[in-house]
């Protein structure tokens, strides 16, 4: 297997295999990849934090059309003219022409702009939060990647909220920074948080806001994303309601969204060299039980196994007790770690002598525990792997963001597999300064959150605001 460190998403994709999680280039077309029992398993986990998370909040699920027609795409300027490139277009149905064309969304704002016009009459109507996890189509041309970068986004959340005012609007976009906040510290996945620029927003957004996370390669990959969209919907698809006065106003809307890339981050931020590592509280398999089998003591050793086995599973732990015969327990352990089982205990002739068990985290900590205590042990075990794989990433993530305060040291951060940290003023030339004299590097934008005195890397002037130029996927 490639290292990690040699070629990330050639390792990434080896590691998908070898845990069987997702299947990436067996299927003949470009861009699409397919969730594997086990994946599937963990994508599931994985939403329903999200789903827990934004029902908590009074967010609605819906599931509205795939389809969405010309016409609908081509209302809002900026938006058709940000994804025209991109959209796939269903143009027959059988063998007529269709008389429209059709696209794949590559997103729903407009979708949702036509459907809730007609039941968002009045301020009573309002604020509304709906959101639908769906695939969603974009055509890719460039270098594809497993979950990173698909032509098929099969596991796209969507959120849309609709309200009165741009106030109103705003304080939603923070709950939304709130929610992808609370949902990315419980993947454990470490990120920054930007304002892109004016000329990276997303199409026929005044506001974007993007969590990124550097992967270990030192680019940047969003994995979240906000967007104020203002007026700009509802006025072209006439989406008017009457206020409390009896006179009338387009609403406001956000939309946010996140995708399988959050999975992909997950696995890429705690993987190593031997496969893929799933954290306890998200793996769908939490523990793996080997015997270490002596002939003369083959059956106390595989009772004593199943009855640990049971009562792990009674305890409601997702366990499996791994007696095949076929294979040495040294085959064993490698292929569960492989697969990214956190925790595997062993059990031979010694634990049975002693009443004890032996723990292999798959983060590298191993001990004997009496088993009495195995409960609070198992406890003590996912709860360690957590906070380890966690702090490793943030750890490893944060070490890669170097401060800088001269434009020439940019490049050389870049080649260094890292990002560049700087004070900028909000000023759009000095944003687009940088943009142009880098090659294989964007300026990301703003720190969200941060701001600390100093002075624009480009123009000198003060400035609270600080800014991240890296290399991207
Ligand atoms: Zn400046």
């Amino acid at each position: 297997m490639v290292s990690k460190e040699k070629d990330l998403m050639e390792w990434f994709s080896e590691i998908l295999k070898n845990a069987e999680l997702y299947d990436y280039g067996n299927y003949p077309i470009k861009g699409c990849g397919s969730w594997l029992p086990n994946g599937f398993l963990l994508r599931d986990k994985v939403t329903s934090i999200l789903r827990e998370l934004l029902n908590e909040t009074g967010h609605k699920e819906v599931l509205l059309p795939l389809l969405i027609t010309r016409e609908m795409l081509e209302k809002e300027a900026k938006h058709i003219a940000g994804f025209l490139g991109q959209v796939y277009w269903v143009t027959k149905g059988g063998e007529d022409k269709l008389e429209m064309e059709l696209a794949l969304r590559p997103t729903s704002e407009t979708a949702m702009a036509v459907i809730f016009k007609n039941f968002l009459l009045s301020y009573r109507d309002l604020p509304l939060k709906v959101y639908q996890i769906v695939s969603i189509f974009r055509y890719e041309t460039k270098t594809t990647h497993p979950m990173i970068r698909v032509r098929e986004v099969n596991t796209f959340k969507e959120a849309f909220t609709f309200s009165a005012t741009k106030e109103e609007s705003l304080e939603m976009v923070k709950e939304a920074y709130d929610i992808y906040c609370r949902f990315f510290d419980k993947l454990g996945i470490p990120y920054i948080t930007v304002e892109r620029p004016s000329w990276d927003r997303f199409p026929g957004a005044e506001i974007s806001i993007a969590f990124d996370t550097i992967l270990p390669d030192g680019k940047s990959l969003q994995i979240g994303s906000i967007h104020y969209l203002a007026q700009n919907f509802s006025k072209v698809f006439d989406g008017k309601f009457m206020r409390r006065d009896g006179s009338y106003d387009y609403y406001h809307m956000n939309s946010y969204g996140i995708s399988e890339r959050s999975i992909a981050a997950l696995l890429i931020h705690f993987g190593d060299d031997i496969g893929a590592i799933i954290p306890p509280n998200l793996a769908p398999l939490q523990i793996v039980i080997v015997p270490i089998i002596y002939e003369s003591l083959k059956n106390e050793i595989l009772d004593y196994s199943k009855k640990v086995h049971e009562i792990i599973q009674l305890a409601g732990y997702k366990a499996i007790l791994d007696d095949r015969e076929d294979k040495t327990p040294g085959e064993k352990f490698y292929e569960w770690e492989r697969l990214g089982v956190p925790l595997r205990i062993e059990i031979g002739p010694r634990e049975i002598k002693e009443q004890k068990l032996f723990f292999a985290e798959r983060t590298g900590n191993k001990k004997h525990i009496p088993l009495n205590e195995l409960f609070k042990q198992i406890k003590i075990s996912f709860s360690n792997i957590e906070i380890q794989l966690k702090n490793k990433a943030r750890n490893d993530m944060f070490n890669k963001i170097i401060s800088v305060d001269k434009l020439a040291s940019i490049d050389e951060i870049l080649r260094n597999k890292k990002v560049a940290k700087f004070g900028i003023c909000e000023k759009e030339e000095c944003g687009k300064t940088i943009d142009k004299m880098l090659t294989g590097a964007s300026f990301l934008g703003y720190d969200f959150m941060l701001k600390s005195i100093g002075n624009c890397i480009v123009c000198n002037s003060k400035t609270e605001r600080i800014g991240y130029v890296a290399k991207t996927y």
